[in-house]
């Protein structure tokens, strides 16, 4: 049976990932909506190839272009941020929703809100709106699918088991390029060292969120609000192999664990055949070859990311929001090479520590408390 699918941010990396499983399954799916920021040209190609319903650029002025690349083929162009969820709130059997950073909000919102199963990727989104996302996900009987790997392995040792009989869950973090680095390292550390992944192969934001541990942070918000569990049965552990991709111990002393290829197919197929499974190219764990797994904890000197985002959890309100927004704008800064990398993390703590707003109740105040959080972060990169 062919299911229908629509991809926000399929020109990126998670995206690439998913159209590949598509690929590799031509005939399953229906493609409807293909979206990017920019990158038209790639935009075109894949509407193209999966023969899409229709293909949306978010940034308004690439629409022209598009339309040409499209004119003649029959594929519906549109562009802007309406468009952009029109596109989403069109029926699908699943969405993924792999647009980064809260710009990828208010199209979840659209899936949502049409009750839709959704793959979410878009951390930040939930980072941003938690309590919002979630509850629209409950009013509108939506289906929250978690694609990012440490949920997707917790979602999968959930599977079968009581939420009540829950001692922990635990959240593995491979600890990024600069895990072994000292605190003077730090402070010295590139871009282009800082976009060297040890394991995953991942956009630029997130692998900037890896080397600082903020991803972590992030994955820690996210978690709290995807699995019913307080903030302090939330743990991190550092474990730089990336096979074990969490875990959840039970009260019986029982830890159920997650492993696999530090691949986003594996996840990313684990949603879309949901319930089922299907076949991937990956080729079988070996675990005689990798010889040794390594864990640690967490070192929140060098790397307070993640203390950051458990104070913004404790806090709730708007801090999360805020973290989020300070945190996109300090990386987009870093990226921009201008601030170090040191000074990402000092942003996002100064910018938490004005006044903040209380919770937010709306997507409209979600986005406001993110615009502004912005600007206190740019503010104070000025003086950092
Ligand atoms: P990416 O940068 O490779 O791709 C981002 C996509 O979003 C692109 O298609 C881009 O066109 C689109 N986009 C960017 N800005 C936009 C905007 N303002 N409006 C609309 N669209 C916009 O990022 P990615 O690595 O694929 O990550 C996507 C999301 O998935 C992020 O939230 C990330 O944290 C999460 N995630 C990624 C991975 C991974 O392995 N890449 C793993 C776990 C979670
Ligand atoms: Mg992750």
């Amino acid at each position: 049976m062919t299911r229908s699918i629509s991809i926000l941010g399929a020109t990126g990396s998670i995206g690439a990932s998913t159209l590949d499983l598509l690929r590799r399954n031509r005939g399953a799916w229906k493609v409807v909506a293909l979206t990017a920021n920019s990158r038209v040209a790639e935009l075109a190609a894949l509407a193209r190839e999966f023969d899409a319903d229709i293909a949306v650029v978010a940034d308004e002025r690439y629409l022209p272009q598009l339309r040409e690349a499209l004119s003649g083929t029959g594929i519906a162009t549109a562009g802007g941020a309406a468009a952009l969820c029109e596109a989403s709130a069109r029926p699908v059997d699943m969405t993924v929703a792999a647009i980064v950073g809260c710009a990828g909000l208010a199209p979840v919102m659209a899936a949502v809100a049409r009750g839709g199963t959704i793959a979410l990727a878009n951390q930040e989104a939930l980072v941003s709106a938690g309590d919002i996302l979630m509850s629209a996900v409950e009013r509108h009987k939506a289906t929250v699918l978690p694609t990012d790997s440490e949920h997707n392995a917790i979602f999968q040792c959930l599977s079968g088991n009581r939420f009540v009989d829950i001692r922990s869950i635990t959240l593995t973090a491979s600890g990024g390029p600069f895990r072994a680095w000292s605190q003077d390292q730090l402070a010295t550390a590139t871009r282009e060292q800082a976009l060297r992944h040890p394991n995953w192969d991942m956009g630029a934001k997130i692998t900037i969120d890896s080397a600082t541990m903020m991803n972590k942070g992030l994955e820690f918000i996210e978690a709290y609000h995807l699995f019913p569990v307080e903030l302090d049965q939330l743990r991190i552990l550092v474990h730089p192999q990336s096979v074990v991709h969490s875990m959840v111990e039970y009260r019986d002393g029982s830890t159920l664990a997650q492993l696999g290829p530090s691949d986003m197919r594996v996840p990313i197929a684990n949603c879309l055949a949901w319930p089922e499974r299907m076949e991937t190219p990956m080729a079988s764990l070996d675990l005689a070859a990798i010889g040794e797994l390594s864990f640690f904890a967490p070192d929140e000197e060098r790397f307070p990311a993640t203390r950051l985002a458990r104070e913004a959890a404790q806090s709730g309100g708007a801090a999360p929001a805020v973290l989020n927004a300070a945190n996109e704008a300090a990386v987009a800064a870093f990226l921009a090479g201008k601030i170090a990398f040191s000074h990402i993390t000092v942003v996002v703590e100064r910018t938490l520590q004005r006044s903040i707003p209380r919770g937010p109740t709306s997507l409209e105040e979600v986005l406001e408390i993110d615009a502004n959080a912005r600007v206190w972060a740019n503010e104070l990169m000025e003086h950092v």
